[in-house]
């Protein structure tokens, strides 16, 4: 980032910043470091609202380290219930309990227990003043939007190196304290996760995201891993050739027709299924068969399942709800919008050996 960028980031900070307990009125003043360590374990996946009130009610029975390090556990965990994360507060007295006074080098800060790279970060800049990167998900998140990163910091070692590069430049500066500072206030407050405030945002000019009209698209949403799901799907035919058809109630497709479907697994035991009972009398089924399988991928679903075929020994009876249909076998592919649907129907349609 450019000085120019740097310079407008830092005003912006001085006449924006929230007042917070952990926050010294005086910006450029360095910090206790036991302060920050304890401000920003709380902060960890909890609300600066919420932290406010634990932070207070710490700091004052807990008011420097080596008062911690004299607490039992049971004490701990009650200043901090409400916080979650109990295995923090555990960490925290350990860590207290083997430190008298505060490391002040990366190595040894991060060889302490719960404190990663992100801590140590905001231990050295905003208590020591040192030159230290910081890297959390709000600086991530403008990262991502300032160059336009389409992958994130945790999809390889190189990715996270290019944004802990972009990071260390921010933290190239004897003011590294206050960069890191803006950039989580910036990310909280002004380039949130959904609609970004570009307009007030002092990056803006810098902002590849912003200037393209992009911010939507970063940072790129986590690939997931794909699932593996395995179903049943039922085609329930009436003795006056009609096909049910449910709509609601279903794991996919909760807002259309569709064929009823569960969960189940392979090579599940041939009959009426339980969850067949649910559409069908089990006293007016004539048949049940497996006619084939299936492939089909849903979001993150790869799915797998096998067809089963009820046929009953009575004509379609009127439906109890609307979100049940009788549908007539001929017009069914026309009638399902869905290829889970259809793919389940083919098994039945293109049968060789049909009854
Ligand atoms: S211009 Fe918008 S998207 Fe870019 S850093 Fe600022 S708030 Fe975020």
């Amino acid at each position: 980032m450019d000085e120019q960028s740097l310079k407008k980031l830092r005003d912006w900070f001085k006449k924006n910043a929230a007042k917070l307990p952990w926050r010294p009125a005086d910006l450029d003043a360095p910090r206790d470091p036991y302060a920050v360590w304890i401000s920003e374990t709380m902060l960890q996946q909890t609300q600066v609202s919420t932290v406010r009130e634990y932070f207070i009610r710490w700091m004052k029975r807990f008011p420097d380290v080596e008062t911690l390090a004299k607490a039992n556990e049971e004490e701990v965990f009650k200043y901090w219930q409400g916080l979650g994360y109990y295995s923090r507060a555990r960490n925290i007295l350990k860590t207290a309990k083997t430190v008298s006074q505060f490391p002040n080098s990366r190595k040894e800060l991060e060889a302490l227990p719960g404190i990663g790279a992100y801590t140590a970060g905001a231990i050295l800049s905003l208590a020591y003043h040192q030159r230290e990167a910081i890297l959390d998900g709000n600086l991530v998140r403008i990262f991502s939007r300032l160059y336009a990163l389409d992958f994130l910091p945790t999809e390889s070692r190189d990715a996270a190196e290019i944004y802990w590069n972009y990071a260390r430049e921010v933290a190239d500066s004897p003011k590294a304290y206050m960069h890191n500072e803006s950039l989580m206030e910036l990310g909280r407050i002004v380039c949130k996760v959904k609609n970004p405030d570009c307009a007030n945002c002092p990056l803006r000019n810098a902002c590849r995201a912003a200037l393209e009209n992009r911010t939507a698209e970063f940072p790129p949403v986590k690939k997931q891993a794909p699932k593996d799901w395995h179903g049943t799907v039922l085609i329930v035919e009436s003795a006056d050739h009609k096909i049910l058809a449910v709509h609601g109630g279903q794991k996919f497709f909760k807002n259309q027709f569709t064929l009823p479907h569960f969960e189940s697994p392979r090579n599940a035991t041939a009959g009426l299924p339980a969850q067949a009972e649910r559409y069908v009398d089990a006293d007016k089924v004539l048949s049940v068969e497996n006619i084939g399988k299936f492939r089909h991928n849903i979001t993150v679903h790869k799915m797998e399942c096998d067809v089963l075929y009820i046929r009953l020994n009575g004509k379609a009876t009127a439906p109890a709800s609307s979100e049940i249909k009788w549908i007539r076998r001929e017009q069914a592919q026309d009638f399902f919008a869905n290829n889970f649907s259809l793919k389940a129907l083919e098994r039945l349609l293109h049968r060789t050996d049909k009854p």
